[in-house]
Formats: structure tokens, C-alpha cells, sequence
């Protein structure tokens, strides 16, 4: 599974300036060439430190990675100008961090599953391997590859190995949510592979009938034929 590729930037201000002019910080801008980013968020702190964060994401940021800081830089700023006003030129600081130059992260924020990957062995991602059991965000059911989805794929695990070794002293919810899982597990496994099976099963005896088909009808020509014959020959 080959790790995503984001730039995240952050630019701090001295005032939320958009929040004056009734906007939320959010900005969706798609993956237009003329701005570099997807993304933005207001980073504003309980504090009330004002900032934006945001994100250059996928194909951007293969784009985007082989140009010098300072034409990234105000690239977004252009950006954020062009949507927000004027203010968003006067910033404090600007930072921006690319993970897929970062040595032992090479990338972010997560792994990512190759088309058909998910659909064919889904039904492995959590299943235990003896005494192993799973616990990565990649795992999760909500919230995959993020923070969240780490916090209850780890939870998911726990609660497992606690049934294998102390059953006792889980709570009658985590036993349900436990149940629950593992029959959604296997109701997981008998798709897309048995759906499969169904399918060609399905061909197979159409294919079968098919040529039993042929075989009657040739076969009933041939007697056809003969009783013809038969009687042109009486006749
Ligand atoms: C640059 C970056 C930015 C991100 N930003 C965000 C964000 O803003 N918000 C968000 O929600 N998520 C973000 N994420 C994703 C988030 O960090 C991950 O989803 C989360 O940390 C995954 O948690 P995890 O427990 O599944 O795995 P990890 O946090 O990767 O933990 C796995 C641990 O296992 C250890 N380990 C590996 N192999 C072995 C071994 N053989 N023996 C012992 N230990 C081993 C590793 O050292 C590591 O400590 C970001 C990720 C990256 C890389």
C-alpha cells in the first residue's frame, strides 16, 4: 500500500479576519491548477491565536513538491487573497511542511489501498492470525487512516484480546459491540468471493444447458429427418 502525498500549510494571523467578514476559513477548492491547494480549515486556537490551516494534496502535491518554497508560499497566499480579500496577504508566518521528503515518514496521512484491494481482502484486515491481532487505523471501520480511526481500531483489538484472555471483565456493551463486529466480519467474508462462486456457478450450468440444448435440437433434426424420409419414401 503506497502512503499519500500532502503538504500541509499553516499561516497565522493577527486577527480571523474572515470570521468579520462572515466566513467559516473553510475554503473547497478542488483540484484546480490555478490553486495549489484542495483545503483549507480556520486553525484559530482556543486562544485566540487566528490561523488557517490547510492542504496540497495528491496530484498537487506531485506538483507542487519540485518548486521552491518561496513560489509555494505565494502561491497559497494568492490563493487565500483571492478568496478571503486582501487581509489574507497581511499573515505573520507562513509554514509549510512537505512529509514526502520527510525520511521516515515518506508521506501522508495514511497508507493507500489499491483499486480492488479493499474489495477482494477486506474480509483479512481484522481478522486475527492466532494470537495476532490488529489494531491500525487501517483497520478502523470509521475515520480510516486518521487519528480517530486509531483510537477505535485500538479499542476494537483490546476488547478482542480481552475476550481470548479475561472474558470476565468486559461490560455486557463491549460484548455486544464485540458480537456485533464479528458477525458483520463474517457476513464481510462472504462477499465479494462467494458472489463469485455464485456467479460461476451461474455460467457454468447456463453454459451446460446451453450445449445440452444444441445436442437435443441437432439430435431431433437427425430424427426429423429420418421420419421424413420415412414417409416420402412410403409415400
Ligand atoms: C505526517 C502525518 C500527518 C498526519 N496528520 C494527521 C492529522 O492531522 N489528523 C489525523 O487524524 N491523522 C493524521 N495522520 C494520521 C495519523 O497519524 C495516523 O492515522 C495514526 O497515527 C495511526 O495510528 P496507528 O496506531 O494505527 O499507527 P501508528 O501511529 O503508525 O503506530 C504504530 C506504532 O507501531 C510501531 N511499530 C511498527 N512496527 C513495529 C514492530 N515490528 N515492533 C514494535 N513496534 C512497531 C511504530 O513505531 C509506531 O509507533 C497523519 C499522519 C502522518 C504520517
Amino acid at each position: 500500500m503506497p502512503v499519500g502525498h500532502m503538504i500541509k500549510f499553516i499561516v497565522t494571523y493577527q486577527t480571523a479576519f474572515w470570521k468579520d467578514k462572515g466566513f467559516s476559513g473553510e475554503i473547497v477548492a478542488g483540484s484546480s491548477t490555478e490553486c495549489p491547494f484542495c483545503v483549507t480549515f480556520d486553525a484559530t486556537t482556543p486562544r485566540g491565536n487566528a490561523a488557517l490551516v490547510g492542504f496540497i494534496a495528491g496530484q498537487q502535491a506531485s506538483q507542487w513538491t519540485t518548486k521552491e518554497a518561496r513560489e509555494r508560499k505565494h502561491a497559497v497566499v494568492s490563493a487565500l487573497v483571492k478568496y478571503l480579500g486582501p487581509e489574507a496577504a497581511s499573515f505573520i508566518h507562513y509554514e509549510d511542511k512537505d512529509w514526502a521528503v520527510e525520511e521516515f515518514s515518506g508521506g501522508c496521512p495514511t497508507n493507500v489501498m489499491a483499486p480492488g484491494l479493499l474489495t477482494y481482502y477486506q474480509p483479512s484486515l481484522r481478522k486475527p492470525c492466532g494470537r495476532i491481532h490488529w489494531a491500525g487505523t487501517e483497520t478502523a471501520t470509521q475515520w480510516c487512516g486518521y487519528m480517530s480511526g486509531a483510537v477505535q481500531a485500538g479499542q476494537r483489538a483490546a476488547v478482542e484480546v480481552l475476550s481470548e484472555l479475561r472474558p470476565a471483565v468486559l461490560t455486557r456493551e463491549e460484548l455486544h459491540t464485540l458480537r456485533h463486529s464479528q458477525s458483520e466480519e463474517t457476513r464481510a467474508q462472504q462477499t465479494p468471493s462467494s458472489a463469485l462462486k455464485r456467479l460461476t456457478t451461474a455460467v457454468v450450468v447456463t453454459a451446460a444447458l446451453t450445449v445440452a440444448a444444441a445436442l437435443c435440437l441437432t439430435h431431433a433434426e437427425r430424427v426429423m429427418l429420418k421420419v421424413t424420409t420415412f414417409f416420402s419414401n412410403a409415400l
